[in-house]
């Protein structure tokens, strides 16, 4: 009985996501909408070899330095050249290595460029099992050849730079990657500082998964520490708290509301969410998705 449950849940979630998650609920997910010709790419500078890199699609970080460049997420595939060129104002251009941190094209749609330009491409091993199964399976030279599924470190420019895993969180391969000496935390798309947290459960996210990312970042981080997240503005260390704070009373919520039986409709008729929808940027095309979202995972574990 548990199995068909799941599996029925799992449809729903799988069918959700289809009508929904890419017609545009995830604002910068799929690239249909997106017209790539006047995207430009905006340069921060972050720390003395660092910065952060904003066009279309999840943030990209740039580690520059005397070794050879590495940089975190690939943005969507027609902008690689525009991103390449920004890359070449701030080094000698010699992008060595990168970083996938999930498995969204908005994150990875660069790949296949970056790995012709022969970049070596690194991610959780979950995140390349999805990018080279599914209905559209990516071609070998998108695909990383270094996986890993414990804390894997790259020491690059005087920096250790440390890839920690995130299980089911965002998806199932999230990584936390982290520069201590540029005092820099990248998060992909667990952490966003605009809308409601996104657990993918289409790619093996979940919100408990989820809530445990947030809080590694809020204990990884010094009150100083720059944290850049998959989408939105570069915040600190009380931002991702009172976005967690924020996920769970919401959570709760929910979670009376699936005790006393309520649907997922039911759930969202009753806007549980409300109180918070002023203060959080794009609620609007988020709110929905979350609640779903947590009453999938509370009724699957019921
Ligand atoms: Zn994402």
């Amino acid at each position: 009985m548990t199995t068909l449950t799941d599996r029925r849940t799992g449809i729903l979630v799988a069918a959700w996501l289809f009508a929904f998650g890419l017609a545009g609920a995830e604002m910068t997910f799929a690239q249909g909408n997106i017209d790539f010709t006047k995207v430009e790419i905006k340069t921060t500078k972050i720390a003395s070899n660092f910065y952060a890199l904003d066009g279309a699609g999840g943030a990209i970080g740039v580690l520059t330095g005397p070794d050879g460049v590495f940089i975190v997420d690939s943005q969507y595939a027609p902008l690689t050249d525009k991103i390449v060129a920004a890359i070449k104002q701030i080094s000698d251009g010699r992008i060595r290595f990168m970083v996938n941190t999930h498995v969204h094209p908005d994150h990875t749609g660069g790949n296949e460029n970056l790995g012709k330009l022969g970049v070596t491409i690194l991610s959780r091993d979950q995140l390349r099992m999805r990018l080279a199964g599914g209905q559209r399976p990516a071609p070998p030279i998108a695909l990383p050849t270094i996986t890993y599924n414990e804390t894997t470190t790259v020491h690059m420019n005087g920096e250790d730079v440390r890839l920690i895993p995130m299980p089911v969180a965002h998806t199932d391969g999230d990584t936390l990657v982290y520069f201590p000496t540029a005092n820099v935390l990248m998060t992909g798309d667990f952490y966003r500082s605009v809308g409601y947290p996104f657990p993918d459960r289409a790619n093996g996210g979940s919100l408990k998964g989820l809530l445990d990312a947030l809080q590694a970042v809020v204990d990884l981080a010094k009150p100083d520490t720059k944290i850049i997240p998959g989408h939105g503005e570069i915040v600190n260390k009380t931002a991702v708290a009172e976005h967690k704070a924020m996920a769970i009373v919401i959570r709760d919520r929910v979670a009376a509301m699936v005790k006393a039986g309520k649907t997922a409709d039911e759930v969202v008729a009753a806007k549980p969410t409300a109180d918070y929808d002023a203060k959080v940027p794009q609620a609007a095309t988020t709110s929905e998705r979350f609640l779903r979202a947590i009453h999938a995972e509370l009724s699957a574990a019921k």
